[in-house]
């Protein structure tokens, strides 16, 4: 039976098989490992297919048409980036083109490269490299995210114009849906299926004094890694070639510095307008909060909760409960760590959703666009916030949850072997 590594605490357990309905949680820190899964690999491939057809689907079409005094605009997500670039706001058009649209392409082409051969079983070319690119590109892929930004901004406007809904915005509904069952293939997961399919070879480690046993962070393949000394090259997966770390270099001075560079620039990404609106009746900026008032009071309290909670609450949560993460680890304290664990992962799994009102911007850009009568561009809070969320997902990235554990020394698996640091 292969090994598998816990990303969360690092223990190295038995990959059993499940029955229908179970899932393996790692048994020391909680973390659930796999589950049970009924969808074979053609099944996969029809998922990835049907996504591809309703990513073309949902581009080509606009999301919404408005209507203002009989003259009409519509718009697709590809419409709002470029009408953004034109506008100058760049380091906007750059972020919502890539998590929007470039990279839920590519994850959808990489996942086609890899499951069309193994459905096939055969192994696809190129699948260590392939794999480890989608492992990079699969967090910042943010169809989801774009979705509500959508239906945010067609509230927005339904109070002053008429709008129709466009084909596009039904297809990016079932383009999310699509796409959150497509994160289930992760790099390592892939991985399994080639084992399960006898075309990944799976060594089993050697269990030598001085060596510690590590998780591949790309293909999920647990090998004995000898101690390293500071001046010697990182070692290299023998599966996949992804270099080796028996823990994340230099976690928390990286998670410091990208930390306190996104709670500095928190402070313009609310102070500063994320949009402006010239209108027959005035020029006006509008920051986060002020377009949070201005839903509320418009009597879509909702939608105002929504934007309140992705673009206010989250981006806190997500700072304060880094803080509190880096400053237990550094103090080699050993407490709540399985809560401490839950609390990583949840910052994890938020830190897409405040791309939320960057989104919703782009969108009202490129749909009340009449110059001379309502015109609404990008301003340069959007560009700060943008940078805020990317900040804040690195700052997760880089942190190593595995760390705070090796301070606990609690671990039935590891004993024998040396731990390193
Ligand atoms: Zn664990
Ligand atoms: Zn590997």
């Amino acid at each position: 039976m292969p090994l598998i590594a816990c990303e969360h605490c690092a223990s190295v357990q038995r990959r059993l098989s499940l029955r229908r309905g179970e899932l393996a949680a790692c048994e020391r820190c909680g973390t659930v490992l796999w589950r049970y899964s009924r969808l074979t690999l053609n099944d996969w491939l029809a998922i990835a297919l049907a996504g591809f057809v309703v990513f073309c689907i949902a581009n080509a079409f606009p999301v919404a048409r408005i209507e203002v005094y009989g003259a009409q605009r519509s718009a697709t997500l590809l419409d709002a980036i470029a009408i953004t670039w034109q506008q100058h706001h760049w380091s906007v058009a750059i972020m919502t083109g890539t998590a929007g649209f470039a990279l839920p392409l590519l994850q959808l082409l990489a996942l086609l490269w890899v499951l069309v051969p193994l459905a096939r079983g055969r192994l696809p070319a190129h699948k260590a490299q392939i794999c480890r690119r989608l492992g990079w590109l699969r967090p910042w892929s943010m169809v989801p995210v774009f979705l509500l930004g959508a239906i945010v901004s067609l509230v927005k406007l339904a109070g002053s114009v008429q709008v129709h809904v466009g084909l596009g915005l039904p297809a990016f509904g079932l383009l999310a849906v699509l796409l959150t069952m497509l994160g289930r293939l992760s790099p390592r997961a892939l991985w399994r299926h080639a084992e399960t399919a006898g075309l990944a070879q799976v060594p089993e480690p050697r269990y030598l004094p001085g060596h510690v046993l590590a998780g591949c962070h790309a293909c999920g393949l647990v090998q004995d890694l000898a101690e390293q000394r500071p001046d010697e090259h990182a070692p290299h997966c023998v599966r996949c070639h992804a270099v080796l770390h028996h823990r994340k270099p230099q976690s928390l001075a990286r998670t410091w510095a990208l930390m306190l560079t996104a709670a500095i620039l928190y402070i313009p990404a609310n102070v500063l307008p994320v949009m402006h609106i010239a209108s027959v009746t005035g020029d006006s900026g509008h920051t986060i909060l002020g377009g949070v008032v201005e839903l509320w009071h418009g009597g879509a309290w909702d939608i105002a909760l929504i934007v309140f909670v992705a673009s206010v609450v989250v981006p806190m949560t997500k700072l304060l409960a880094l803080l509190l993460l880096v400053l237990r680890a550094q103090r080699g304290d050993v407490g709540g760590l399985r809560s401490r664990t839950r609390m990583y992962e949840m910052v994890e799994i938020i830190g897409q959703w405040s791309m939320l009102d960057v989104f919703v911007v782009i969108l009202l850009s490129a749909l009340a666009n009449f110059p001379g009568l309502m015109r609404i561009s990008a301003d340069l809070g959007a560009a700060a916030f943008g940078l805020v969320v990317v900040l804040t997902m690195l700052a997760a990235m880089s942190f190593d949850p595995r760390r705070a554990w090796d301070a606990a020394h609690t671990n039935g698996v590891l004993t024998h072997m040396k731990e390193s640091h």
